[in-house]
């Protein structure tokens, strides 16, 4: 992931710490490049354009100009900015409340809920909760299996929906289902479609209405690009989103989506998938990657 901003910055700062001195043109001439290879790992353009514009207003001064490391001072400052851009630090699960508590995973068919429901389902426990799941997805069969077979995999109790239920009569009862097995926690997988419909999203404000979930994460896959910005802005207009999950950035040369969907929405990521494998969820640090990105 992020391997050819990687080496794009890189080399940009790499040219800038050989200088001895900076003019103020070295930078502009370094920040063009930084903003030109944002553009191509598909950042937002006007995330982007704010980005540098930030840099050029703390690096063009006469303390980090005439410093002895001017080079230096300035990737400390893009270093700062990209974890600032990323939401600066991890942003745990908010799961304070009285159980069961449930979390909602929300997103378009195949970004990787289901899997995201059973990998989160996996971290839980090893965090000492007990997390049961429930499938909403009565319009695919597979889907419903899909999940089970993971509880399965898992030793979790999952409340067993049928397609002939109607999505409101399952979350009511799985919150019932998931008192009744002891369970702190209702892992809600809920449907997806190919594209943001209205319909969906209007059945969706129905479970929020009914679950009061204590998080909705909007799961979202990272190779879409801005795509994905888009689903998560559109998501969080409708439902409010309280944390994104950024599913396949193991597949995700770019990695626009990671660093621009933040910016955009105002939604912090909060895990990022690395795999199919169910312990490939990792908790999204905005300082790691930023170090990761500038090596
Ligand atoms: P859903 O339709 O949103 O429930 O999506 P699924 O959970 O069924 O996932 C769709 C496909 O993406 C499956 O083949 C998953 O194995 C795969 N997948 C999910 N998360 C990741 C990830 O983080 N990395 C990779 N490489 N594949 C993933």
């Amino acid at each position: 992931m992020f391997d050819n901003l990687s080496g794009k910055l890189q080399k940009v700062f790499k040219h800038l710490r050989g200088q001895g001195k900076l003019t103020e043109e070295n930078i502009q001439e370094a920040l063009r490049e930084v903003r030109l290879a944002l553009l191509e790992a598909d950042v937002h353009y006007k995330v982007a354009r704010d980005f540098v514009k930030g840099i050029a207003e703390r690096a063009v001064g006469r303390e980090v100009m005439q410093s002895l490391t001017p080079g230096q001072q300035v990737i400390k400052i893009v270093n700062d900015a990209l974890t600032d851009l990323m939401g600066g630090s991890a942003e745990p699960l908010r799961l304070a409340g009285k159980p069961p508590l449930a979390v909602m995973l929300v997103g378009l068919q195949g970004s990787g809920k289901t899997t995201t429901a059973g990998k989160l389902a996996l971290r839980l426990s090893r965090d000492k909760r007990r997390p049961c799941l429930v499938p909403v997805d009565v319009y695919r069969p597979a889907a419903i299996d899909q999940l089970k077979t993971l509880a399965g995999q898992l030793g979790l109790p999952v409340y067993p929906s049928k397609t002939d239920q109607r999505p409101e009569d399952i979350a009511r009862e799985a919150l019932a289902f998931a008192s009744r097995e002891g369970c702190d926690t209702l892992l809600v997988d809920t449907a997806g479609r190919l594209h943001v419909d209205d319909e969906l999203m209007a059945e969706l404000e129905r479970l929020k209405k009914i679950l009061s979930p204590a998080e909705i994460l909007l799961v979202a896959d990272a190779m879409t690009g801005q795509d994905a910005v888009q689903v998560a802005s559109s998501f969080n207009e409708r439902l409010g989103v309280s944390g994104v999950v950024l599913t396949k950035l193991d597949g995700d040369a770019r990695g626009g989506a990671a660093l621009s969907i933040r910016a955009v929405t105002g939604c912090p990521i909060k895990f990022v998938g690395v795999g199919e494998k169910l312990d490939a969820l990792e908790v999204f640090h905005p300082d790691r990657m930023s170090s990761r990105i500038l090596g």
